[in-house]
């Protein structure tokens, strides 16, 4: 194993980003096998990620690669986030109603069944009128 320490010294090697290019790669590889014959040409995009991650592996511009992992956490941070929201709202969107403030777009929750109500948002004290 020791070449291949030698090998692999000042490269860069595998992070987050590197996997998500590769689970991205078989995923579109599994959509290609699903194309009908005369698109099956396109499952080469399938080995672009694949492709893209070999060459992060064994770059030897460490801190450009750094940078895009960065920039790939945070996206990766945001559709998360983002996910876990939908997913809360869904599972109680039968006890709960949710508001915008018309004010400041912050998000509003309120318990279902009190019928006509009057909303304070409170970030920024607005008063609206609901039907929860
Ligand atoms: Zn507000």
């Amino acid at each position: 194993m020791n070449w291949l320490k030698k090998f692999m010294y000042g490269r860069y090697g595998a992070d987050q980003l590197s996997r998500a290019l590769l689970i991205l790669s078989f995923i579109l590889i599994i959509i290609g096998g699903f194309l009908p014959s005369n698109l099956s040409s396109l499952v080469i995009i399938g080995y672009i990620p694949t492709v893209m991650c070999i060459f992060r592996i064994f770059s030897k511009n460490i801190f450009k690669r750094k940078q895009e992992n960065y920039k790939y956490l945070k996206w990766e941070n945001s559709v998360t986030k983002w996910g876990k929201q939908k997913l809360n709202r869904a599972k109680d969107s039968k006890t709960h109603k949710y508001f915008t403030c018309p004010d400041c777009k912050q998000q509003l929750r309120v318990p279902r069944g009190q019928g006509k109500i009057s909303v304070t948002c409170p970030k920024c004290k607005k008063s609206f009128k609901g039907k929860s």
